[in-house]
């Protein structure tokens, strides 16, 4: 029997209230149930002389109780003391309104208690230890050597965990079998599934723990894959009925006449692209590029061959911005072309007719639009939720089929997307375009500050160039941002940054963009600034994704420390866009060691993904794609940092496949 088809519910002691709560463990079915792997043990196996007790100090003890009494606080909360005795002395182990706890500590039992040894007033005691009966035969569950601390939530208690699951485990240890080729096991050094349930919940050693965890964490690997096996061919069910032919004359005519010579990487994921595009099952692929890299032409490129084919195409920003600013650069790619472009944004509404239709989210409700497109782009992905991605295939699916595109700069490292994003194909632009000069970087002390900013207005003077300035904030009474839960240190607010600057420096022109703006004011903010109009812009991460000027070279983010080194790698990747050397200045008052290290990685290397993998170090697998807005969630209990364990897993599922 497969555990999975057992709801958890169905088990005996457990109705529907705590199926519940379980839920919010995510256990729904046994095979969750069993995959619930403690975080932590209680050691029973080594038990000390109630003499040698030391205060603050947890332990385990074992010994016959000498007495139960039942009292009352002074608050009238019912108190159960247990005096437990060995050779070496005595001590009172305290529970609180737990009366049923005297048919359990009757006189002469031998018991073992494992907690923490502190004081109660004045007297010593060790509160709601873990306990257990001790009697010759028979499991000792609860302080039988190593004792699983679960992660709880509440009314689920890790006693309360540790007796369903052994009950499960004894009822159910028979389908707990292999299902994986024993060559497999062997070649990538995974133990049994039966011995790997037993070894996490009733170890011996913490060893075999580790060992029995590996295989459970590489069985959380292999249900993912397939999951997303089973979405991929869910999806390629869908069929396309008029296939687009690629038209590969005219496109290389087309790129031919493109300003730049195209990079072998962009050229090949061209490739990629296009034979999708020909396919009568639609296009589910997943185009990851560092800041930079070029991925606008390698959409217009689908869009171009689209229209070739007399057929529409739609592109969707994450911001009004951006989608202003791809409609300007599609205008101009396509100027020697007769592709009509429309923009379709919350204020502007271009397009009657079109070939290629811009847009934000509010495309999504644009049903007529959407109709009748057959290639869909969507940019920058992290910044949509995986609902609003499901919400636009689903959209198209029911109307007309159509290939979809996803780009993202988000350096997920190949291996970790080739398992989350396991449903959809996987293009990558590995290089920058050629010329690219490097950002000099620099972390500035509060004590430079100062000087750091008359060097900008220099810059400004006498390059004529122009600056962002990035605050995390929009106004100082803010105190929660989605970048960093870190203890704040000199946050700047853009607003108050705003002021600031127009104070200090008089003569220049300073800018602001936020936001809380109106629409409207945030695209005169970004069309002055495009124009030369403003030479500092304050402005909130909101510049964090795909805007392009070229002219802006100097790029100075506040209080870097509370920014990931991924969403750093994004806002510096804003300047550094022409063939103008440019800068990025890190403001930091913080001046802990980790931050120093994770701000000065920024000064050696330029390279998203290894940024990336850095941050996983440094920060932990729950941050580590720059913010939540990664939309990866943390897994239950493999790693994403164990790239090795990842790889493994996606070639065992697909050697497997059809056992999963
Ligand atoms: P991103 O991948 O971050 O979206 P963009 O598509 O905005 O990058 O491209 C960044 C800049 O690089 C743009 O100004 C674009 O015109 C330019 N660019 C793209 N491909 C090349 C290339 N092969 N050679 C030179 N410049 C290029
Ligand atoms: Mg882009």
């Amino acid at each position: 029997m497969d555990l999975r088809t057992v709801k958890v519910d169905e088990l005996p002691l457990v109705g529907p209230q705590y199926a519940k709560k379980l839920e919010k463990l995510g256990i729904y079915n046994l095979w969750d149930l069993m995959h619930h792997v403690p975080f932590r043990f209680l050691d029973f196996s080594k038990s000390s002389a109630i003499y040698n007790l030391q205060i603050g100090e947890t332990a385990t003890i074992k010994g016959t109780v000498t007495s139960f009494v039942n009292q009352y606080t002074k608050k009238g909360k019912p108190m159960q003391i247990v005096t437990i005795a060995d050779d070496t002395g005595k001590v009172n182990a305290i529970w609180f309104n737990q009366i049923y706890l005297a048919r359990t500590f009757k006189k002469g039992t031998k018991v073992a208690i494992a907690g923490e040894l502190n004081f109660m007033g004045r007297n010593k005691a060790i509160v709601a230890p873990e306990y257990e009966i001790l009697n010759e035969e028979g499991n000792q569950i609860h302080t039988g050597g190593l004792i699983p601390i679960y992660s709880e939530t509440a009314g689920i208690s890790s006693k309360w965990l540790r007796r369903r699951i052994h009950d499960v485990w004894e009822k159910y240890e028979n389908d707990l079998q292999e299902f994986l080729p024993q060559n497999v096991l062997e070649k990538y050094n995974l133990i049994d599934f039966k011995i790997a349930v037993a070894n996490v919940h009733f170890p011996k050693s913490l060893e075999e723990f580790e060992k029995g965890k590996n295989r459970l964490a590489f069985n959380e690997l292999l249900s993912l894959h397939s999951v997303n096996m089973a979405r991929k061919k869910e999806w390629e069910e869908n069929k396309i009925k008029k296939v687009l032919k690629i038209n590969k004359n005219e496109i290389n005519k087309f790129i031919k006449n493109l300003p730049f010579k195209l990079t072998t990487s962009q050229q090949t994921v061209i490739d990629e692209i296009l034979d999708d595009l020909q396919k009568n099952i639609p296009m589910n692929r997943l185009l990851e590029g560092d800041v930079g890299s070029g991925k606008t032409v390698v959409a217009a490129i689908g869009i171009y061959a689209t229209y070739l084919n007399k057929r529409k195409s739609v592109l969707m920003a994450p911001t009004q911005i951006l989608a202003n600013q791809h409609f300007n650069t599609l205008k101009s790619l396509f100027k020697n072309t007769e592709i009509k472009v429309g923009l379709w944004t919350g204020s502007e509404k271009t397009a009657e007719e079109f070939d290629v239709l811009i847009g934000t989210h509010a495309l999504l409700n644009a049903k007529n639009k959407m109709r009748s497109v057959s290639f869909i782009v969507i940019d920058e992905q992290h910044k949509f939720g995986v609902k609003q991605r499901e919400k636009l295939n689903n959209k198209s699916t029911s109307t007309k089929v159509a290939h979809i595109l996803t780009m993202t700069a988000t350096p997920i490292p190949r291996t970790v997307a080739l398992t989350f994003f396991g449903d959809l194909s996987l293009s990558v632009l590995n290089e920058l375009p050629k010329g690219r000069q490097k950002i000099v970087t620099w972390v500035v002390p509060k004590n430079k500050r100062g000087s750091g900013f008359k060097w900008i207005k220099t810059q400004i003077k006498n390059e004529n160039i122009q600056a962002f300035v990035v605050c995390p904030l929009i106004d100082e009474s803010e105190n929660l941002i989605e970048v960093s839960k870190a203890r704040p240190f000199g946050i700047k607010a853009a607003n108050k940054e705003y002021e600031y600057l127009q104070k200090m420096f008089p003569d220049l022109r300073i800018g602001l963009l936020h936001g809380r703006m109106k629409n409207r004011e945030k695209d005169e903010a970004i069309n002055d600034f495009k124009a030369g109009k403003i030479n500092i812009l304050v402005a909130t991460p909101v510049v964090e994704v795909g805007i392009d000027i070229p002219n802006a070279t100097i790029m100075v983010i506040e209080a870097a420390d509370r920014f990931g080194l991924a969403s750093l790698h994004q806002l510096r990747g804003r300047v550094g866009r022409g063939q103008l050397k440019s800068y990025c200045l890190l403001m930091s008052e913080n001046e802990s060691e980790k931050s120093g290290i994770r701000l000065n990685a920024m000064t050696k290397t330029s390279s998203g993904f290894e940024l990336a993998e850095l941050d996983l170090a440094l920060r932990g697998p729950g941050e580590i794609y720059g913010n939540k807005q990664s939309g990866i969630p943390e897994l239950k209990i493999a790693d994403w940092n164990n790239l090795q364990m990842i790889k493994d897993a996606r070639e065992v599922a697909e050697l497997t496949q059809s056992r999963l």
